[in-house]
């Protein structure tokens, strides 16, 4: 499962920022996944109670912002939505498109003390 990596780096990234910003509890995380990463929310949000133990977000409550997938048509010379990686623009079925969002994942906010 390469989302227990993925939860140590984002708990990692916050310590950092701990260390920086100088917090020393967080209590919520918001965190970005693009619907085209392949990361599983589910699957992020089991491996975040076991990697936060007695880190700094032990004890914190971790919320996923889903972020749909986009793409830019040359084309139609606008941003489509789009499912998948291989997507054709739904409008002229252009193929391949330039994608814009949906493959991150990233920390969006901290509510630290
Ligand atoms: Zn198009």
């Amino acid at each position: 499962m390469h989302e227990m990596s993925l939860v140590q780096s984002v708990v990692e990234t916050i310590e950092q920022a701990a260390h920086t910003h100088h917090f020393r509890r967080v209590k919520t995380v918001w965190l970005e996944i693009g619907e085209l990463s392949s990361v599983e929310p589910e699957a992020m949000v089991f491996c975040f109670d076991a990697v936060a133990r007695n880190t700094i977000v032990d004890g914190a409550k971790l919320e996923i912002v889903s972020v749909p997938g986009e793409a830019w048509c040359p084309h139609c010379a606008r941003t489509v939505p789009i499912e998948d990686l291989i997507a054709q623009c739904p409008d002229c079925g252009a193929c391949p498109l330039d994608i814009t969002d949906g493959r991150q994942m990233r920390i969006q906010e901290l509510e630290v003390e």
